[in-house]
């Protein structure tokens, strides 16, 4: 079965200036990698040990070794 569907590029003079940047508005730039700390909530980098508070998978990996609470 044959599909007759041609795809046709729009071409970008015909798109305003306007346009163009309503479009654009969704572009955003984001952290990547980044995730909330499970202990303190802040925001870091994933696979790395919290510099908030030096927690790593539920442990405290940097800093003293007492596990209050
Ligand atoms: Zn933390």
């Amino acid at each position: 079965m044959k599909m007759n569907i041609q795809l046709f590029a729009v071409p970008f003079r015909k798109v305003s200036k306007t346009r163009k940047r309503m479009r654009r508005t969704h572009y955003k730039i984001e952290a990547n990698g980044t995730i909330k700390c499970p202990n303190c909530g802040a925001e870091i980098r994933a696979h790395r040990v919290c510099p908030e508070c030096g927690f790593y998978k539920g442990k405290k990996a940097v800093g003293q070794e007492e596990q209050s609470e």
